[in-house]
């Protein structure tokens, strides 16, 4: 895991750029509730840090291959992930007033620091949270497995006859109509 302290920040910032093995993240991962993917290839960040009087602004940017788990055929597959970012980190001890948070709040993505340090991998991790899919396809379209004999759609249609259900609108209405 990668910390910098609030002291190693330069007045004309820093620009750093980092490679973290999925290793290193292990145990940082293991701590998070509802992690249900895994990191393919090393966690590779580049940010530009900037200290503004109380502040820190961090832009950057993450890439990495998840391995994430298609939610139709169950399938492991690969994920490229890779995206920009923006954040100005409060200190902790000093969280933003109400109004600063009510005015500044919807544009910008605030974040906190603690005991003078910026965590550095943390903030590489949220970032791939937040653009990992809801609902992770292996392909757009991809038909699923059968819920009759469970084979997997997508290399051959099975045989087995399914039932035409009518959808939950539909029992609605005709309950309505009775
Ligand atoms: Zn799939
Ligand atoms: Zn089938």
């Amino acid at each position: 895991m990668f910390r910098l302290k609030l002291d190693e920040i330069p007045e004309e910032g820093l620009t750093l750029k980092w490679t973290e093995e999925k290793a290193s993240l292990q145990a940082y991962l293991e701590g998070l509730s509802g992690i249900d993917f895994d990191f393919e290839t090393p966690l590779y960040s580049e940010v530009k840090i900037q200290k503004a009087g109380q502040l820190v602004l961090i832009t950057g940017k993450v890439q990495t291959h998840l391995q994430l788990q298609c939610v139709r055929c169950l399938k492991e597959f690969s994920f490229p992930l890779s995206t920009h970012f923006d954040l100005t980190l409060h200190p902790l001890k000093d969280a933003p007033s109400k109004e600063e948070t009510e005015l500044g709040s919807e544009e910008m993505e605030s974040s906190f620091f603690e005991g003078g340090e910026i965590h550095l991998s943390e903030i590489a991790c949220e970032q791939i949270f937040l653009e990992i899919p809801y609902q992770p396809l292996c392909q757009e379209g991809c038909k699923g497995l059968c819920s009759i004999c469970g084979k997997d759609l997508n290399l051959s249609p099975c045989q087995c006859v399914k039932e035409e259900f009518p959808s939950g609108f539909f029992n609605l209405k005709k309950l309505k109509l009775d």
